[in-house]
């Protein structure tokens, strides 16, 4: 039963040190109770109440660990509903489901290029996290096998098994890389709780078929034989029922902190549809709301690219825009006679510009001022990209000491402040570049050519 503020308020040491980053333990307590802070934000807790705390306090869905201390993977711990009252926390795994069936040369191919699969966008990189290997041939060495090839590849992996035999040597197989095991929608067998267990593996609680009742019911069972780490498979796979039952999840947890059902969704998006393009969309579906981990069936690199490019733009904090450094960026090694332009640290129009600028093999110092992470047209409207803060920007970086030249290029779509621009730098002249990044190629080589 989760406490209320005053009753939260009544366990802290009500100082008012203000070390947890709020101004009274009172106001601390109003967070603790919303779920909008970490009760490890205060250092003064008396182990006695920590206890009680931490539980009223601990985030409605569990943090449930995968994979090895390279590629580890958390997912859980999420805290709203709606992304915009703060921001979802653990993006959900991506795995590849392959068959230990597969000729040992197929599975370790597909393994190898899932593993290598990395984009970087916006400065972060991207990629896969996990196989899951599903139990096909009947031999549990088989089995074994292909775990530590999917292990060995630095992958996280989940065991899709039901047989005792077969999934005991997997989890050897797999040790150390925290493995998730369990069946698909089967029932999990008793030997199945008794081994992860033993092999401190999490466990999919799976055998509801839609049911959310039996599945809580499930869940508490598995947890009173001492698996705390589990992941619900609801058992749906259509569309309407899996969003159906994935948003009842979520609210269940978080808006009546219903713990049975406070833990992450395993889904198979390929079970519910029959094309590569439907799967991509189901599986879109459950990055959007509200799926831990996402097991496809079909690998393909443009589906791949589109999934984690959702994915990112879900669980990217809508309170914190990305961005990067603000200061002066030398692409290609800049001479003092290249060409100067300047844009916004809001990260997707920093590398669209500066991709742009490569693209155009032309070497440029591109000045990249603090917008507080916004782009052009909205840090201009917000008064953060104006003709000022240009200027400070230009002659704070040294810029008047590095250039031969007394020019700089600003976007075409605050072409409107150059003139301000001009009053705030004397003697430089002020150039009016394309609106949109994709037009700085040529007009770097018309500059070049003028
Ligand atoms: Fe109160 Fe602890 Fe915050 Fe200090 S750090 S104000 S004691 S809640």
């Amino acid at each position: 039963m989760a406490l209320s503020g005053i009753a939260i308020y009544k366990m802290l040491p009500q100082t008012n040190c203000k070390e947890c980053g709020h101004p009274t333990c009172l106001a601390f307590a109003m967070k603790l109770a919303a779920r909008q802070a970490e009760l490890s934000a205060c250092p003064y807790v008396s182990d006695e109440t920590k206890a009680e705390l931490d539980s009223a306090s601990a985030p409605p869905v569990r943090l449930v660990t995968l994979g090895g201390e390279e590629r580890a993977l958390e997912v859980g711990n999420e805290t709203v509903v709606y992304r915009h009252d703060k921001t979802f926390v653990h993006q959900p795994g991506l795995f590849y489901r392959l068959g230990d069936d597969l000729s040992d040369d197929e599975f370790a191919a597909q393994v190898d290029e899932i593993a290598a699969y990395e984009i970087e966008r916006v400065g972060m990189q991207l990629r896969p996290d996990g196989i899951a290997v599903e139990y096909r041939s009947g031999s549990p060495e088989v089995f074994a096998a292909k775990v530590k090839k999917a292990v060995d590849a630095g992958l996280a992996v989940i065991l899709l098994c039901s047989d005792t035999a077969a999934a005991e040597a997997g989890l050897k197989a797999a040790k150390g890389s925290r493995p998730l095991i369990g069946a698909t929608n089967e029932g999990s067998a008793e030997d199945l709780v008794a081994l992860a267990k033993e092999h401190g593996a999490s466990l999919i609680v799976s055998g509801a078929d839609g049911d959310l009742e039996k599945l809580a019911t499930l869940a508490e069972a598995m947890k009173e034989q001492g698996v705390e780490d589990l992941v619900l498979d609801p058992g749906t796979r259509d569309w309407a029922d899996s969003l159906a039952a994935l948003v009842s999840m979520r609210r269940a947890a978080i808006k009546k902190n219903f713990r049975s059902l406070g833990y992450p969704v395993i889904t198979f998006p390929g079970e519910g549809t029959d094309s590569l393009e439907e799967e991509t969309m189901l599986a879109s579906q459950f990055v959007n709301r509200y799926a831990g981990l996402i097991v496809l069936d079909h690998y393909d690199p443009a589906s791949l690219y589109s999934l984690l490019t959702l994915r990112q733009n879900i669980y990217t904090d809508p309170q914190k825009p990305i961005q990067v450094s603000p200061g002066v960026y030398e692409i290609a090694d800049p001479k003092p006679e290249s060409p100067l332009l300047v844009t916004t640290n809001f990260s997707l129009t920093y590398f669209s510009v500066a991709g742009e600028v490569e693209a155009g093999g032309r070497p440029a110092w591109l000045l990249v001022v603090d917008s507080e992470g916004m782009s052009v047209l909205t840090a201009w409207a917000a008064g953060k990209f104006d003709a000022e803060r240009i200027a400070k920007s230009v002659n704070s970086n040294g810029l008047p000491d590095k250039l031969g030249h007394r020019r700089i290029i600003i976007p075409g779509f605050v072409a409107s402040i150059s003139g301000e621009l001009e009053e705030e730098l004397p003697g430089w002249e002020i150039m009016v570049g394309p609106r949109e990044a994709i037009g700085i190629p040529s007009y770097l080589s018309q500059v070049a050519s003028a």
